[in-house]
């Protein structure tokens, strides 16, 4: 079965197309239905295994559909700044895993009206800041650097998250930040009337911390992929 057939949004598949893939990996073939019909999603699988698309096609081609939500108008150079109220937060463990995810994000938006922004420590804030305050739908984000933008309460808002994606779960849990991803899994949730929010995580291994946070924030009927 190839792309054609996976129900995504036309301006995403096109974006596909211009990406040479051709075929779905195994992972992408579990984990785009289950998102499109929106069910939670553990995935245990590798940097390689085509995890970052994944994710992200059901999820973009989601947004697709609700372009009334989306960060518009535009913040024109020079316009007015606006904060960053993204819709879907993924957040990785290294600057590295930030920038490859944030690549992909951009190919896969090319052309449409989804902007992507990242933010990662190490590097200096004012780049980073700008950007946001352009305008922000999809936010990939290392653990450190989102905290600090979050305390600037007047940069960054999680009120308007639909969709939170922890990746390299298990990194993320054995280096201290299993506070930050918990609190991470609390935002969004119940400001939005609507309460559809769908929770992802990938992981390399499926640890004991990483099952006890599927059971404890995720809906029941969530998708164990291998
Ligand atoms: P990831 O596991 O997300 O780090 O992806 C590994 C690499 O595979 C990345 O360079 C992607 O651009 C590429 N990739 C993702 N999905 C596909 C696909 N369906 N066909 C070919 N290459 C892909």
């Amino acid at each position: 079965r190839d792309f054609d057939e996976a129900g995504l949004h036309p301006a995403i598949l096109e974006n596909v197309k211009r990406c040479k893939y051709d075929f779905p990996t195994p992972i992408q073939a579990y984990c785009i239905p289950a998102v499109l019909t929106g069910h939670d999603v553990i995935g245990i699988a590798q940097t390689g295994s085509g995890k970052t698309a994944a994710f992200l096609l059901p999820i973009l081609s989601k947004l697709m559909g609700k372009a009334h939500m989306l960060s518009a108008p535009r913040a024109v150079e020079g316009g007015p700044r606006v904060r960053a109220e993204p819709l879907v937060l993924i957040v990785c463990p290294t600057r590295e895993l930030a920038c490859q995810i944030f690549d992909e994000a951009r190919r896969l938006c090319y052309r449409t009206m989804l902007r992507p922004c990242v933010a990662y420590g190490g590097a200096p804030t004012k780049n980073q800041r700008e950007q946001l305050e352009k305008g922000c739908d999809i936010l990939v984000a290392t653990p450190g650097r989102l905290m600090d933008f979050m305390k600037n309460t007047n940069l960054l808002s999680l009120a308007r998250l639909k969709f939170t994606i922890i990746d390299e779960a298990d990194e993320l849990l054995s280096t201290g930040w299993e506070e930050t991803i918990e609190s991470l899994f609390g935002a969004g949730s119940d400001t939005n009337v609507d309460a559809d929010h769908t929770y992802l995580m990938f992981s390399a291994t499926f640890s004991k911390e990483t099952r006890k946070l599927c059971r404890e924030y995720m809906e029941e009927d969530f998708v164990r992929i291998k």
